[in-house]
């Protein structure tokens, strides 16, 4: 879900970034203000300006995920840690991280950075407000900054739940880091609390879907599982940092390679290699030498009746930095490039030899029984 998004802006050296679920939460908000909220509190104006009210609310919805997310993304970045940027998304925004905090010290400040940043925002919209209801302005505009101000408590709000990989579940973890020193027990129990969290969402969803609150309980369900689904997700990748930390590539790859010739037929590619081995991508090798490789999807590319006639040499593609990986780089690096690249092998090379692969299965096989082992 993330990644594909459009660039909005740039903000003090990050990206800002939407994705197009976003847009959908946007057109959904701004038809619930201009149809439903807004006319019930505020009445007697046209339906255009209730219109106008809904979009205003939505783009400030939009600054508000924009200004909590920022303050999160400049705090990180106070502490040295490298932010990409920020992602709006259907259940709101996130400050993208490519490490983990240092230490407890350092995720505690970045978490509470941005619920602290939601209050002052909120509260300063709520002056604002009063210094609107003094000077006289309409109640179209102040009835939306008054919304805006509301809303920021409650992000702020619903952020501090205890529930990782919210806020409050950083907040939690960083605590429970910093008195234990042992962060993998710190993520284990915060994940679980969020886990529980986002399963009790998902069964209070379900009974106001049953008892008549549709809308309301399909969010409370779908927020429910997203809540699930990234704090189990968050222990995951914990689990996988720490095991490859330090581990080289060497240590998880296979030697025993299934490599095919250049003057190999394309239809003698697909019949004995891929429909026998059932992989998506083979090592071409030329008398002991590494010439690239050639994967299912340039064969796709090749029709039918030509494959008899056409060699594997015509589609190999050279080794680069997306295929291949030395065998004494970090295993980490192994992992981010198959993630980068959407592969799901690398070919493990010295110079022009070929001395390996390197699979996301494998690693992961290896990984689950070292796990299993030292638990
Ligand atoms: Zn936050």
């Amino acid at each position: 879900m993330f990644g594909r998004g459009i660039t909005l802006i740039k903000l003090f050296g990050f990206e800002v970034k939407i994705d197009f679920s976003w847009l959908l939460l946007g057109l959904l908000i701004t038809w619930t203000l201009a149809q439903g909220l807004f006319p019930h509190f505020y009445e007697g104006y046209q339906t255009l300006t209730y219109w106008l009210m809904g979009v205003a609310g939505a783009l400030g919805l939009l600054v508000s995920i924009v200004f909590h997310e920022l303050w999160h993304s400049l705090i990180a970045r106070r502490f040295g840690l490298p932010m990409q940027g920020i992602t709006l998304f259907i259940f709101g925004g996130v400050a993208e991280m490519t490490e983990e905090p240092s230490s407890p010290k350092v995720e505690f400040f970045m978490a509470v950075a941005g619920p602290i940043s939601s209050v002052v925002l909120g509260l300063g919209l709520f002056g604002i407000v009063f210094l609107g209801d003094s000077l006289g302005w309409p109640q179209s505009v102040t009835g939306v900054i008054n919304y805006l101000a509301l809303l920021n408590l409650i992000l702020a709000g619903f952020n501090l739940i205890p529930a990782f990989p919210l806020d409050g579940g950083r907040v939690l973890r960083s605590v429970l880091w910093g008195w234990k020193d042992n962060i993998r027990w710190a993520t284990q129990l915060s994940s679980k609390i969020g886990g529980g969290f986002g399963i009790a969402l998902i069964i209070i969803g379900l009974i106001e879907v049953i008892t008549g609150n549709f809308v309301g309980g399909i969010w409370m369900f779908l927020i429910g599982m997203f809540i699930r689904g990234a704090s189990q997700t968050a222990y995951k990748q914990l689990i996988l940092r720490r095991s490859l930390e330090g581990e080289k590539v060497r240590r998880f790859m296979k030697s025993d390679t299934v490599t095919v010739p250049p003057s190999l037929s394309v239809e003698d590619l697909v019949e004995d290699y891929i429909y026998k081995h059932h992989y998506k991508m083979y090592p071409v090798v030329e008398e002991g030498k590494l010439i690239g490789c050639v994967t299912i999807n340039q064969v796709k590319e090749i029709p039918k009746e030509e494959r008899d006639k056409r060699k594997v040499a015509e589609l190999a593609q050279s080794c680069s930095g997306k295929n291949t990986i030395g065998p004494d780089e970090d295993a980490m690096q192994a992992l981010s490039i198959m993630r980068k690249n959407r592969a799901s092998r690398l070919m493990v090379a010295e110079g022009d030899k070929l001395v390996g692969m390197i699979s996301l299965k494998d690693m992961m096989g290896l990984l689950s029984l070292k796990i299993d082992l030292e638990e």
